[in-house]
Parts: C-alpha cells; sequence; structure tokens
C-alpha cells in the first residue's frame, strides 16, 4: 500500500498561515454547533439509552428517513433494510470490497478518481482499469473493452462534481453505464456526496442518480459536506441480495457507528426544513468561494492555466499546459503559504503531471484571492528563477 496522500494533504493544510485550497474540508462557518448542543442537551437529559449499543447496520429511524428519502427525491424505491450506515463513506467502500473483491479483480475507475477510493481498491489488491467516465468517446473505448473481454467486477464513478475534476455526468452517460453494468454483470459505485451542492441555477437541474437506472448499483451518500464530518456518517444503499451481506461486515468490522451521533443526526435532519435550509446556505456560501478562486486564477493566471469553472461541489481541477510539473511547483507554493494537491494521485495510472486540485471550501474569499496572487507568484518564479 503507498502512504496516504490524503493524511499528508490534511497536514499541510492545517500548518498555520497557509491559505489551505489542499484538503477538501467544509467551511467550518456553516457548522451548526448550536444545534448539536441543544440536541445533545436534549437527548442526554431525556433518553435513557443515548449512549448504549445499537442496531449494528445503524439506527432504525434514521435508515427509515434515508430509504424514504431515496424515494422521494431520487426516485429509488429502497426500503430500509437496503440501507447500512457507515462510518462516512468511505467505510462504505471498504465493506464493498470486502464483500466483492478477490485480489485480482477489476475495478473500472474514473480517470482521474478519487484518492480514497483508489488507496482501498489498492488495500484489496484489485486491478484498476482507468477510464475518463464524463467523456462520451472513452465510454465508446469501455463498450470495446468489454466486448473485447474486460470483466471488471465493480464501476466506481462519482456522477455529480467529481473529486477531483468537478465534472457531472450527462443523463446519456449515466444511461450508458446503467446499460454496461447490466449487460456485463457488473457492480456499479455510486459515491454522490456532492450533488446536492449545486450552484448554477441555470444547468437544468439533477440528473436521475445511476441507482434509479439499474439494479445494479451500490449508491452512497455522506452527512460529511452538508452535515459535519464529525459525524462521521455516510450510508450505501444496496441491492437487496448484497445489503445483509455488507450489514455482516459492518457488524464484524466495529459492532456499528456512534448510535449517539446516529440520534443526533436523526434529531436533526427530520426538523422541518432544516436540510433545505442548510443545503441553501451552503450553495450561497461555496458560489461566492467557487467565484472567488475563478476570478483570481483568471485574473493572474490568463491562460497559462486551463480549468473548467464547476458547476457545483468543492473543487477546480486545473492544469498547467505549457507545464510546470505541478509536484514539483508544491515546495514552491507552501514557501509562499498558499497548499493544493498535484494532480498526480488522483490517476491510477499514467498521471498528468501538469494537473493540480484546488479546494475553495475552506477558505473565505478574499483569502482565496490572495492564494490565487500567491499561486501564481510560486509559479512565475519557477518560470524565472526571480520573484515577479
Ligand atoms: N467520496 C468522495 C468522492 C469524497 O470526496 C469523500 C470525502 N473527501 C468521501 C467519499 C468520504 O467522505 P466521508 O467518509 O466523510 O463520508
Amino acid at each position: 500500500m503507498r502512504s496516504s496522500a490524503i493524511g499528508s494533504v490534511l497536514r499541510l493544510a492545517e500548518s498555520p498561515g497557509i491559505i489551505p485550497l489542499a484538503a477538501g474540508s467544509p467551511a467550518q462557518e456553516l457548522f451548526p454547533n448550536a444545534d448539536v448542543l441543544e440536541v445533545t442537551d436534549r437527548l442526554l437529559r431525556n433518553d435513557p439509552g443515548a449512549l448504549q449499543y445499537g442496531d449494528t447496520a445503524g439506527l432504525a429511524q434514521l435508515r427509515e428517513w434515508i430509504a424514504a428519502r431515496n424515494s422521494t427525491r431520487l426516485g429509488i424505491g429502497s426500503l430500509p433494510e437496503r440501507v447500512t450506515l457507515t462510518h462516512g463513506s468511505q467505510q462504505a467502500l471498504d465493506l464493498i470490497c470486502k464483500a466483492l473483491i478477490d485480489p485480482g479483480d477489476v475495478i473500472v475507475v474514473d480517470r482521474p478518481s478519487y484518492i480514497g477510493a483508489l488507496q482501498v481498491f489498492r488495500l484489496f489488491e484489485a486491478d484498476l482499469a482507468p477510464f475518463p467516465l464524463a467523456d462520451d468517446e472513452q465510454l465508446d473505448a469501455l463498450s470495446s473493452a468489454l466486448r473485447g473481454g474486460l470483466r471488471p467486477r465493480l464501476l466506481y464513478v462519482v456522477p455529480d462534481f467529481a473529486n477531483p475534476t468537478g465534472a457531472t455526468l450527462s443523463l446519456l452517460q449515466r444511461q450508458r453505464l446503467a446499460e454496461l453494468a447490466d449487460r456485463y454483470g457488473f457492480f456499479i459505485v455510486e459515491d454522490d456526496p456532492y450533488g446536492e451542492l449545486r450552484y448554477d441555477t441555470d444547468d437544468g437541474g439533477a440528473l436521475p442518480a445511476i441507482a434509479s437506472l439499474s439494479d445494479r448499483v451500490l449508491r452512497l451518500e455522506s452527512f460529511s459536506k452538508v452535515l459535519f464530518p464529525a459525524a462521521r456518517l455516510g450510508q450505501v444503499t444496496a441491492p437487496a441480495e448484497l445489503a445483509p451481506i455488507l450489514g455482516m461486515f459492518k457488524q464484524a468490522s466495529d459492532l456499528g457507528n456512534s448510535g449517539f451521533l446516529e440520534r443526533i443526526v436523526l434529531e436533526l435532519v427530520t426538523r422541518p426544513g432544516f436540510t433545505e435550509d442548510r443545503v441553501n446556505a451552503a450553495r450561497l456560501l461555496y458560489t461566492e468561494r467557487r467565484d472567488a478562486l475563478v476570478a483570481g486564477l483568471r485574473r493572474y493566471f490568463g491562460d497559462k492555466l486551463e480549468f473548467d469553472v464547476p458547476g457545483g461541489g468543492f473543487f477546480v481541477w486545473a492544469r498547467f499546459p505549457g507545464g510546470p510539473n505541478a509536484d514539483d511547483l508544491l515546495t514552491g507554493a507552501l514557501a509562499h503559504r498558499v497548499s493544493y494537491v498535484p494532480g498526480t494521485d488522483f490517476y491510477a495510472a499514467d498521471p498528468d503531471r501538469g494537473t493540480l486540485r484546488l479546494s475553495f471550501s475552506g477558505a473565505g474569499t478574499e483569502e482565496l484571492t490572495e492564494a490565487a496572487r500567491r499561486l501564481y507568484q510560486a509559479w512565475a518564479e519557477g518560470q524565472t528563477g526571480v520573484a515577479p
């Protein structure tokens, strides 16, 4: 196993004085501290079982709430028995591999793809087959590889505002993946932590979940981005035949999540309007932050840095068309007190070393403008060897 890029990135981003564009952490200003305080107080006073062991697949009422929401929000007719609560959606990836992956099994991943997923898949000694999934031509290449005998066990995809690219799959791309899964008998892991964090009101709205287009989908969601990551609460909605197996592995791994945190989350999300209000506040804040970073990068770099403006999520995925290598630039960037993640680790193979991931979620608008300036300084020094 390779050393954890995420761990070193998080440590880096936390160094004092560095503007943190590395970690994909949510804005602390959005955390519902007062609500958590009030609910915690009430639970501890009134619920004698608040600190007790619980159902290892997760608090029943929370799984019921998730199943009901799956059907109203996504059109997935799921029952609570199909839902397993996990220690963040990250643990769902681990449980899925425990249930389905033997060494040498093939997993199709995006190119580039979420580092944390690549890390788990490598731990289980899967063979990774990377294809850019939000790309029609590359989906043709995947189709022909399948026709030619490629037999993946899983395909892993972040359909909305992906980490790291910010890309979203079109309806046709979703339908094609669903058809391929049905035809060739693999499962799709649809990981959707960012779907609600959509910033452009004229983008035509949310597209169908892949889980509504095929029965061979394990759908992952997380409470980390819209609520708070210290809840370490995520969920996987699995096909009926797989859910008990995931539940068994969850039980064997840790006997279930913290029932106390599950109760706190349940109390919050079932308050009328609570989730909608949080999503709206998050959208407003992150739209401003995205726009500040994008404007700063354009102002300082012009056409020396290529990127698409993401319609949601936390990341701008950028590329230096004429160099430098983003791994090499990092030392200079840190010296100028700005962090980012070089793109290399997001590739299962053959990295494009000109790429980098810039996260706009965890810094204020003025800091983001300043971050773009600092990054430009580091870049310009790398070009000329002298300070601009
Ligand atoms: N999937 C993706 C695509 C992510 O970006 C993240 C968080 N960085 C996770 C899963 C894990 O989230 P958590 O475990 O906090 O739910």
